[in-house]
């Protein structure tokens, strides 16, 4: 065996594997990154695809999120707008489709007041949630009873305006059916995204993206720490000493970890990061095994399944229509489409989202039907033009061994204000670091860079003392 030893082992070299292991490094402790995959950046991935580049995982980059902005101007990495004059489109529960400008949907007159009275209220509920702590709201076990979907219908008859409220946090960010999670899980999404009209406005949500794509991060994080990234370097087995329960102070003196990896690799270290999403931890044979609660907690989380669809066109057409490449409905296979043409490629490149059910729903078609029933999905966005692209790509991260869904994870009902408030404790010598627990920039990029910051902080505490 090849026996390494570090003061840190970090499991995952994603966003928040790599800054908490630059953190580490950078306070003077040695660390080393053990990775599964035969390459680093996790649910950032940027691929040549037939010729186009294309951002199979995490891409854009919002106004709020600092830790990420400040990641990229420390890395030297430039952004660039999403492309977005002219009007978005939206189609209706009928099919009717309705060219538009502004956040609110085209609908009748009354299911836009609908619309705008539902943010407003959600607004005030999200001021009072703390992203860093959404189980401390006074409401907090009451919220997390009901689900999104049931709370929705409690407060309005207007059917569409409840689609169009809902998608925003079911289909398009937890990526899971409306009645799978609870209004204080929803209210936690929007919190950590500064207010639930971000997550409206997709100018904002969706701003920027980063010049040779988002997993420059993550690539320039590893090339820093050289060696220190082991590739193909899967940790099976995590055995740890020192302060059995749950908040690590029950008295026995933590002592640290041996990290057993494929390739024959065991990494003797002070203290393990586990950085990879939620899902993924009960693939290590943790010894001796993990706290009651701990583990307990650890089921009632889960990742959320949506397909990301590429399609890449001779010129983006749609522009010279007036169109932005903007469009939802939450009645149509791609619920949200934008467009996503590569910085510098003259093509036009157009992304659409198909989430939870209706993922399910295509994945049992036959690969050609599938594309065929998501490109008329775009067509009726875009006219007929969307049916041929030049190149098409279906991200799947679900059926990717070291994700398996997308985009992050969150708990089932009632599992947030159960649970939440022990996600991060550290387990003796073990800490935990995702993107899936982050309070700001939950599900995001930046919150991966975020916790990333504080395991590596608190760390550096514990070893100095
Ligand atoms: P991960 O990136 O999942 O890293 C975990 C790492 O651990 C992986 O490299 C994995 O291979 C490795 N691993 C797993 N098990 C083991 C093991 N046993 N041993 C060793 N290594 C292991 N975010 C945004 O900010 N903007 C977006 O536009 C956006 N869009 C997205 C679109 C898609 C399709 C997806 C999938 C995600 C998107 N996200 C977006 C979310 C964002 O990509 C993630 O939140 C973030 O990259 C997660 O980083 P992480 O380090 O927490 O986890």
């Amino acid at each position: 065996a090849n026996r390494i030893e570090r003061d840190v082992v970090i499991i995952g070299a994603g966003a928040s594997g790599l800054t908490a292991a630059n953190a580490l490094r950078d306070a003077g402790h040695s660390v080393v990154v053990l990775e599964a995959r035969d390459r680093v950046g996790g649910r950032l991935w940027t691929r040549e695809i037939d010729g186009a580049t294309l951002e199979i995982g995490g891409q854009w980059v919002s106004p709020d999120q600092d830790a990420l902005i400040d990641t990229l101007a420390e890395l030297g990495l430039e952004t660039y707008s999403r492309y977005r004059e002219g009007d978005s489109v939206y189609v209706a529960a009928d099919g009717t489709r309705t060219r538009f400008t502004g956040e609110i949907f085209p609908v009748a007159p009354e299911t836009a007041a609908e619309i705008e009275r539902l943010i407003a209220l959600l607004d005030g509920l999200v001021a009072e949630v703390d992203p860093a702590a959404p189980w401390d709201h006074p409401r907090a076990a009451e919220y997390d009873q009901v689900s999104w979907k049931q709370w929705l219908s409690e407060q309005t008859d207007d059917v569409e305006a409840r689609d169009n409220i809902a998608l925003y946090i079911a289909e398009a960010m937890l990526t899971k059916p409306s009645h799978a999670f609870s209004l204080l899980q929803a209210l936690l999404m929007a919190a950590s995204a500064g207010s639930f009209s971000h997550l409206v406005d997709a100018d904002f949500i969706l701003d920027k993206r980063v010049v040779g794509g988002l997993q420059q991060v993550p690539l320039k994080l590893a090339e820093r720490l050289g060696d220190d990234v082991i590739l193909n370097a899967a940790v099976r087995r995590l055995e740890w000493t020192g302060g059995a329960d749950a908040s690590g102070a029950d008295g026995t003196p933590i002592q640290g970890v041996v990290a057993y990896a494929d390739g024959g690799i065991e990494v003797a270290a002070r203290r393990a990061i586990v950085a990879l999403p939620p899902n993924l931890f009960e693939r290590i044979d943790f010894q001796p095994a993990l706290p009651r609660l701990v583990q307990q907690a650890h089921q009632h989380l889960s990742l959320g399944l949506v397909i990301k669809v590429h399609a890449v066109y001779a010129t983006p057409f749609w522009r010279e229509q007036g169109l932005s490449g903007t469009a939802f409905s939450p009645y149509r296979i791609v619920h949200e489409a934008y467009d996503n043409s590569y910085d510098g490629d003259p093509r036009g490149t157009l992304v659409g989202f198909v989430s939870d059910q209706k993922a399910d729903d295509v994945f049992s078609l036959p690969a050609e039907e599938r594309k065929a029933r998501i490109l008329a999905s775009l067509a009726d966005y875009y006219g007929p033009e969307a049916l041929s692209p030049e190149v098409y790509f279906e991200s799947d991260w679900a059926a990717e061994e070291w994700t398996r869904g997308a985009y992050a994870a969150s708990y089932d009902l009632g599992g947030l204000s159960r649970y939440g408030a022990h996600q991060t404790t550290p387990v003796g010598p073990i800490h935990w670091s995702c993107s899936d627990f982050a309070p700001e920039g939950y599900q995001h990029v930046d919150g991966a860079i975020r916790l990333g910051r504080t395991t590596a902080a608190a760390i550096a505490e514990q070893l100095r003392g």
